[in-house]
C-alpha cells in the first residue's frame, strides 16, 4: 500500500513493515517468522525493484513480530541490519527481555513452532544517527531500545509500538507491554514535540490527517 510514493506499508506480515526509498532502500522491520515472501513480492512486483537493493534493515524494537523474518531476509537482501543499542543483545539472542513472563513464553513459542533464528545487527543505532534521510530517535517505554524514525523533509515518523492510531484515535502500548511508563511518556513527548505529518506505527493504520494534534491529545492522557 502506497503511503508517499517514496514510504508502503506491506500487508499480510502481522506487525506492519515498511519500505522507505530514498538514495537506497530501507526496510522497518521484517514481521513474524516465515514472512519474507510477502516483503519480497511486494518488492519486485509493485515496486519492481530487487531483494539487493535493500540496503538496510532497521527494527524499531527487538519484540517477535516485529523481528520475525530477519534472519531470512538478511539472507535473501544481504542488507544490514540496525537496531538501537538498547535492544540488540536480545534481538542476537544473548540476552531474555525484562518483558512479563507471559510474554516471553509466547515468543518462545513462536520460535519454537517457526523458523525463528537470532542474528546479530550489523550496526549498534544511537539517538540522532541518520538512516537514509530519516533521524533515529529513541523512545523507550514499550522496549529500551525502542525508536522512532523521523524525516523532516516528508513529515513521516514510523513509531514501532510506542504508538498505535485504530482509525479513531491515537494509543500507547496495552499497560502489560509498557516496560517503563515514565519513560514512554517521555517518549510520546519526544515524539509529539516533532509536529509529524504522517504517523506510520507497528499497529494499526496510518495516520495521515490532525497527526500532531492527535498525538498531543494522547499525551495528555498519559
Ligand atoms: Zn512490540
Amino acid at each position: 500500500m502506497e503511503i508517499l510514493s517514496d514510504v508502503h506499508l506491506i500487508d499480510g506480515v502481522t506487525a506492519n513493515t515498511y519500505l522507505a526509498l530514498g538514495d537506497q532502500i530501507t526496510l522497518i522491520d521484517t514481521g513474524t517468522p516465515g514472512k519474507q515472501g510477502n516483503i519480497i513480492n511486494y518488492l519486485q512486483k509493485e515496486l519492481k525493484s530487487k531483494p539487493k537493493n535493500i540496503k538496510t534493515i532497521v527494527l524499531t524494537h527487538h519484540h517477535m513480530d516485529h523481528t520475525g523474518s530477519l534472519y531470512e531476509l538478511k539472507k535473501i537482501t544481504n542488507a544490514d541490519i540496525a537496531a538501537y543499542k538498547d535492544d540488540i543483545d536480545i534481538i542476537s539472542g544473548k540476552k531474555s527481555s525484562s518483558d512479563p513472563i507471559y510474554m516471553r513464553f509466547v515468543s518462545r513459542l513462536m520460535a519454537m513452532f517457526t523458523s525463528y533464528k537470532f542474528i546479530k545487527p550489523d550496526i549498534n543505532l544511537e539517538e540522532n544517527d541518520i538512516v537514509d534521510n530519516y533521524r533515529v530517535i529513541h523512545t523507550p517505554g514499550h522496549t529500551p531500545g525502542s525508536i522512532a524514525l523521523y524525516n523532516s523533509d516528508n513529515g513521516v515518523i514510523f513509531v514501532g509500538d510506542t504508538l498505535t492510531y485504530d482509525g479513531n484515535k491515537v494509543g500507547g502500548p496495552p499497560s502489560f507491554l509498557i516496560n517503563d511508563k515514565e519513560a514512554l511518556k517521555k517518549s510520546v513527548k519526544k515524539i509529539s514535540d516533532l509536529e509529524p505529518n504522517i504517523m506510520l506505527s507497528g499497529h494499526g493504520k496510518p495516520l495521515t490527517e490532525n497527526t500532531s494534534e492527535m498525538i498531543r491529545e494522547f499525551y495528555k492522557t498519559l
